[in-house]
């Protein structure tokens, strides 16, 4: 075995994949109520995209940003057409849309005559494992190891007022914010309605950039093309990647007004970034949610998937929680639960642990009610399981 030691593997490996179900290398069939992380939105071998997919690669894979690339300018064009945003900065990944932001943040503080720009991020968060990203982060495990950090941000409490006032007060530095419209890693943690607008009006206040990591959230996963919009608030920078290709990888820093203009030539690049093949598989994604209805689908299958959830786990004392927005849904007990990820292997389900004891749920937007049905029936049957083992004083934390 010869690659490099970063992940704690299940020992399962998937051949195929057709809509909501994925099949291993032995023939066993899984419910995905996980989609690679919030990758694979419109499900497995999705035939619009496989076919843009196949089109493209038939005709040009890679074209360089020396040049221009059409299928590029036309994704702008549509990811412009369902958000508030003017301009995109099309990269590989998360991490690297949020580098992307970080950089925009630091450019435009120093055009403004800060030279120590500063950007506050949040408790809990998860921007990624870059050096910057994961400076960025809110978790000690994400960073141990890997200090020294990068300078420049401050942390405050996710969801809070009074600390992020307490720093508006204090720091001329700051330049903007960073932040998940709801908490993916952390725990899927939703905060009040009223949490966005009052962080844009601060924002709006200090002259600030709102900046919004839309990564796990965006692309459909909350019934809304982002889950901004929710909200009825526009960000300054949004950054986009998992379910934007669904699978092929890509990422994209989106901005508006001011911040779309501060990037110039030889400010920021990427060899592959926004390139035929990702743009081509995107561009399909895209049309095939705003096509097939998806957005509402991710609302209607999402209540349905809690609801469920809430009759079946009725009266479950170790369940603390159920919450979520469309299919982006957590499941927190009272106690350490990663085992039951295993266990749902076992049982032909695919889910995830976040947060040491949330079950998190991200299925494909795709999903519909018999298939929903069959989640909750699996799933609150092994968390009744699971409860009735475990006592929480026999797991260390
Ligand atoms: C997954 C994730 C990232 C990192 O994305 P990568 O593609 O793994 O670099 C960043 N932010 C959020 C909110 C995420 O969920």
């Amino acid at each position: 075995m010869h690659l490099m030691n970063t992940y704690g593997r299940l020992p399962v490996a998937f051949a195929r994949g057709e809509g909501v179900w994925v099949w291993d290398t032995e023939g066993r069939k899984y419910l995905d109520a996980l989609t690679g992380i919030a990758v694979s939105g419109l499900g497995h071998a999705h035939p619009r995209v496989v076919a843009a997919i196949s089109e493209q690669a038939g005709r040009l894979i890679h074209a360089s940003n020396l040049y221009r690339i059409p299928e590029q300018e036309q994704l702008a064009d549509r990811l412009s057409a369902v958000s508030a945003m003017d301009r995109v900065f099309f990269c590989n990944s998360g991490c690297e849309a949020n580098e992307a932001a970080i950089k925009l943040a630091r450019l435009h503080g120093h055009h403004k005559g800060i030279e120590q720009p500063v950007i506050i991020v949040m408790e809990k968060a998860f921007h990624g494992r870059t050096m910057a990203t994961l400076s960025a982060t809110g978790s000690r495990k994400v960073q141990a190891g890997f200090e020294p950090l990068l300078s420049g941000f401050v942390r405050v409490p996710y969801d809070d007022r009074k600390v992020i006032e307490h720093v508006a007060e204090h720091n001329p530095n700051v330049v903007a914010v960073l932040v998940e419209p709801i908490q993916g890693e952390g725990g899927v943690n939703i905060p009040d309605d009223g949490y966005l607008p009052y962080l844009r009006q601060l924002c709006d206040a200090h002259g600030w950039l709102l900046m919004l990591d839309e990564v796990q959230s965006g692309m459909g996963r909350t019934g809304r093309w982002f889950a901004h919009q929710w909200t009825g608030i526009a960000p300054d920078v949004m950054t986009l990647a998992k379910g934007l290709g669904n699978g092929l990888p890509i990422g994209a820093c989106l901005a508006r007004g001011e911040a779309a203009d501060v990037f110039t030539p030889g400010k920021h690049g990427s060899t592959f970034g926004g390139n035929p093949l990702a743009c081509a598989a995107a561009l399909a994604t895209l049309g095939a949610i705003a096509d097939d209805g998806l957005l509402d689908n991710a609302t209607r299958i999402g209540n349905e998937i809690r609801d469920g959830l809430a009759a079946a786990l009725a009266g479950e004392k170790a369940v603390r929680a159920i919450r979520g927005r469309g299919l982006m849904i957590g499941i927190e007990l009272d106690r350490p639960c990663g085992e039951l990820v295993t266990q749902g292997l076992a049982a032909g389900l695919l889910i995830n642990v976040t947060a040491d004891s949330v079950v998190r749920l991200l299925p494909p937007l795709v999903m519909q009610s018999p298939e929903a049905t069959l989640l909750v029936q699996r799933l609150s049957e092994l968390i009744r399981a699971f409860v009735r083992t475990n006592e929480p004083a026999a797991v260390a934390g």
